[in-house]
This record gives structure tokens, C-alpha cells and sequence, in this order.
């Protein structure tokens, strides 16, 4: 593909992964930033892990907002290709969902318009496995695909649940109505693996606040683990296959509790002091009545959720990094950038 590619939200942990994998394939890019001040320290960063000067004829960028009109039609004149991840990643749940539910939704709506509008034929979207996964159940482990959809409405469902949920059933809506856009959803798990750079967003927070060792014990949870590297090569890969469009993709690698990334961890940095005990579920209830992030934890607890991962298996041609790989490269690079 000659024209550039236009990938939104440029300063992401993700997007950084995926704009170095498609500089490496020799494609130009065009990035979108909330503000211009982050451009230069993207380009640093990918300049670095290339090895080579990036200039501007390779990457530039332009500002754009989620939450405003403006601009975007003109930015992403000339391009080939959009790949929309700007999304808000919190780290803690806001009390009003709308703020998060308002910048998704919409934002993917500018976003598609502009790229109609552009003449764009090509559309990867970075969705979620919380479009898939946000349903109520009382099983204590329930299995999941793409054909799988999360009810927006669900009691309890975290609003940034509802965010991608809603934002992706926009998106499709979208196609539905404008096919020539052509798009393709990349449905991440939990992602782990290397930062980039000092940036590292709000997916390593988990890593880093067990190394951090503040937490007295460890509640049951689970989390279906991906890698940064293979998110990004799934978008890479689902970009130049068109078989893939109309299809939804998830990205996951493998299942790990709490307890056993804690494991992976010790077992890395034996000198550093990690939390060993298991919190009983009913201490976690108990303290989530007044702690508001705990509360969406609850009914995750002692809960496996698993996904079919075949379809993005087939697209990359083997199997995904391991779980307990992406645990280890995501520690080695908090150290590495001296977060920890
Ligand atoms: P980051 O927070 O690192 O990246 C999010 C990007 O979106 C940033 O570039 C951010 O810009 C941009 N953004 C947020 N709000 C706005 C806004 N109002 N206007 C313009 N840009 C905005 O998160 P990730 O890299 O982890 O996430 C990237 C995508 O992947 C998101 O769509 C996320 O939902 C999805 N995803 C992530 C998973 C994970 O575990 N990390 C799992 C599944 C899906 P700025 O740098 O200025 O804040």
C-alpha cells in the first residue's frame, strides 16, 4: 500500500507496537495525537527501537480530539488505511460512565465519517474482549468467541465495558450501512508485554503494582493474558488480509489467576517482596462496600473466562506468545524504563 496509513490515538502503549511493526514493513504513517507535544517524544521512542532516524516523510502527525469535530476529514485526506485505537483506558472507573462511553462512541464515529469521507476503504478498529465478555453469570467458568456479544445494559458492567461495547456496535453499524469502509474489529484481552518506552498506559498497572509489593494479599481474579507484540502484529496481519474483513478477531493468549502472575514475578526478581497471601472473597466484599474499584472486581471473583483464540491464531500462522512471557517482558520493561 503507497498511501499512508492513518492510526488514531498514536501515543498509545499498543499503538506505538503497532506503528514500529508497520514502519518495519516499510509502510508511511500518519498518527493522531490529543496534542502535538507527544509527537516528538513518539517519534524518539520508535526512532530508538528502529534504530534509524524516523522523519517526518515516514511518520507525521496530526491533532485530533475524540470529543471534537475538528479537523478530522482534512487529516486523513490521502490515506490508504485507518486503523482506530484512541480509546480512553483508565485506571480507575469514573463515577459518570458517560465519560468514557462519550470520547468512545463518538470518537468512532468521527473517526469512520472522516475516513468515508476521505475515501478510505479499509478499517481496522481496536475493540475489546469487553464487547464479548461483560454478560452476568454465576458459572465459574464460562467459554466465549466472537460471535459472543457483552449486553451494554448489564447490571454491574464496568462503564469502560460499556464504552468499548458501545463504541464497536457503533462501528459495525457503521460498515453495515457504508461496506466500502471494510472493516475489521481486533478484540484484545488483558495485554501485557514490553512498553515502549517510560509510557506504559494503564494495561502494566497490574504488573506494577504487584512488583510494587504495597498490596497485603491477593484476590482471586483471573485475567486472559495477551501480548503487545502479537496485538499489534494481529492488526498488522488483519490490515493486509482481506479475508478478514466483516469479522471480529480476538486477541488472547492464555488464562492466569492473580496468584500465579504473582508466581511469575517471585520467580523473576526473587529479592523483591511480592504479596503471598490469598484475600478471601469475602474480605475483598467486605472492603469493596467502601473501595469503589474493588466493587467491579466482585463479581469477577473466582471466575475463569475463557475465549476461543483459534481465528487469531489462524491469522498470524502460530500460536500466541504465553501468557508468562507477556508477564515477564512487561516486569523486564517497567524495570528497564525505571518505573520500578
Ligand atoms: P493507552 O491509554 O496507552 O492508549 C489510548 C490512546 O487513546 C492514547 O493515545 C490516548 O491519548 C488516546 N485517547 C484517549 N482519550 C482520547 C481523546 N479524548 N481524544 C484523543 N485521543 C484519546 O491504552 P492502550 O494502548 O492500552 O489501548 C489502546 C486501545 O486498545 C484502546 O482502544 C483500548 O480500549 C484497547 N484495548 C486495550 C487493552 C489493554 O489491556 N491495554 C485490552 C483491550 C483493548 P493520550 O496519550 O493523549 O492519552
Amino acid at each position: 500500500m503507497s498511501d499512508p496509513v492513518f492510526v488514531t490515538g498514536a501515543s498509545g502503549f499498543i499503538a506505538r507496537h503497532v506503528l514500529l511493526d508497520l514502519l518495519r514493513r516499510g509502510y508511511r504513517l500518519r498518527g493522531s495525537v490529543r496534542s502535538l507535544d507527544r509527537a516528538e517524544h513518539v517519534r524518539a521512542s520508535l526512532s530508538r527501537h528502529l534504530g534509524e532516524e524516523v522523519g517526518a516523510d515516514r511518520l507525521d502527525f496530526r491533532q485530533l480530539d475524540l470529543g471534537s469535530d475538528a479537523g478530522w476529514t482534512q487529516a486523513m485526506e490521502g490515506c490508504g488505511a485507518l486503523i482506530h485505537m484512541a480509546s480512553p483506558v483508565p485506571l480507575a472507573q469514573p463515577e459518570d460512565a458517560e465519560e468514557l462511553i462519550r470520547p468512545a462512541r463518538e470518537g468512532t464515529l468521527r473517526a469512520l465519517n472522516a475516513a468515508r469521507s476521505s475515501g478510505i476503504r479499509r478499517v481496522v478498529l481496536t475493540s475489546s474482549v469487553a464487547a464479548i465478555s461483560g454478560n452476568a453469570t454465576k458459572a465459574r467458568e464460562i467459554h466465549l468467541d466472537e460471535g459472543d456479544w457483552t449486553d451494554p445494559a448489564t447490571p454491574g458492567l464496568t462503564p469502560y465495558a460499556r464504552s468499548k461495547t458501545i463504541a464497536e456496535r457503533a462501528a459495525w453499524e457503521v460498515a453495515e450501512a457504508h461496506p466500502e469502509l471494510r472493516l475489521t474489529t481486533i478484540n484484545p484481552s488483558f495485554v501485557f508485554g514490553p512498553a515502549l518506552d517510560e509510557d506504559t498506559g494503564a494495561s502494566l498497572e497490574v504488573v506494577e503494582r504487584m512488583m510494587r509489593g504495597g498490596d497485603p494479599a491477593i484476590p482471586r481474579v483471573s485475567f486472559f493474558v495477551v501480548d503487545v507484540r502479537d496485538v499489534a502484529a494481529l492488526h498488522v496481519a488483519a490490515l493486509e488480509d482481506d479475508r478478514t474483513v466483516g469479522q471480529r478477531i480476538i486477541a488472547g493468549s492464555g488464562q492466569m489467576w492473580l496468584r500465579d502472575i504473582v508466581a511469575v514475578l517471585q520467580a523473576a526478581y526473587p529479592h523483591r517482596r511480592f504479596p503471598r497471601w490469598p484475600a478471601p472473597d469475602w474480605l475483598v466484599r467486605l472492603l469493596a462496600l467502601k473501595d469503589r474499584p474493588l466493587r467491579f472486581i466482585v463479581p469477577q471473583l473466582g471466575r475463569k473466562t475463557l475465549f476461543d483464540t483459534g481465528r487469531g491464531r489462524a491469522l498470524l500462522g502460530r500460536d500466541f506468545i504465553p501468557p508468562e512471557d507477556a508477564v515477564r517482558a512487561a516486569a523486564a520493561s517497567l524495570v528497564e524504563h525505571g518505573r520500578i
